[in-house]
């Protein structure tokens, strides 16, 4: 692979020559920056002309994406708040604990989160994490079987990680996929489309037609589900 930068409408634009079939472009998460890969032979004339091409769309995603990165947090962590577990809103009760140590409970429409009162913000969302960690693996052990016979594919290793631009990513050579903690926040089905989507690395590395075409037979329903996690994304 080759890569490159290259100046456009007064911004810095990494083009990367690869050899593929076709070319893609994509606007990252948190400031916007452009990504392009084309075919090996590319010339600069046929790069600008796809940054011309898809101007606009380029400016309103990246403005978008600034959007969403300025956003304050949402989230205290505190009595009252909604928050998110297998797509489904929950009240979060904090409970005080003097000397013990924190968890996390599910009781009917409540998520109890037991802390010490000195917990600051940014701990009990790590107590939080932990147990969205926690519901994935369960969730993993439970289905794993099941989508790996699927895909006809199965990883070495699932990891969990607190990844907060993508959902899932696979490396193919050690087969090891990992999932965002963040997924436990989305419907079931959101968790089998990322799962069955990063199962499928193993078969095609790149996103291209037979990624596709694999996808439509193992999860026909999957570019909905996909729209709507991406509507719905919290990745607090
Ligand atoms: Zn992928």
């Amino acid at each position: 692979m080759e890569e490159s930068i290259i100046p456009w409408a007064g911004q810095m634009v990494t083009v990367q020559r690869k050899p593929i079939k076709n070319i893609y472009l994509k606007v990252l998460p948190p400031e916007g920056r452009i990504l392009l890969s084309v075919p090996k032979g590319y010339s600069r004339q046929a790069i600008e002309d796809v940054l011309a091409s898809r101007r606009e769309w380029l400016l309103s995603r990246q403005e978008s994406i600034r959007e969403n990165a300025r956003k304050p947090v949402k989230h205290e962590y505190v009595t009252g708040e909604k928050i998110q577990v297998w797509g489904k809103a929950y009240e979060l009760v904090v409970r005080e604990v003097a000397g013990k140590r924190a968890r996390v409970a599910c009781k009917g429409d409540k998520v109890l989160l037991f802390v010490p009162g000195y917990a600051t913000k940014e701990q009990r969302q790590q107590v939080l994490h932990g147990w969205y960690r926690y519901q994935l693996e369960r969730a993993v052990a439970r289905e794993r079987a099941q989508l790996e016979s699927l895909v006809g594919q199965s990883a070495a290793e699932w990891r969990f990680r607190d990844m907060r631009t993508r959902w899932g990513t696979c490396n193919v050579q050690a087969r090891r996929i990992w999932l965002s903690i963040h997924l436990a926040k989305q419907p079931p089905e959101a968790f089998r489309y990322v799962a069955i989507h990063e199962l499928t690395h193993l078969w095609e590395a790149n996103h291209g037609q037979e990624f596709k075409a694999r996808m439509d037979r193992y999860y026909p329903g999957w570019r909905t589900v996909k729209k709507h996690m991406n509507d719905r994304a919290d990745f607090e």
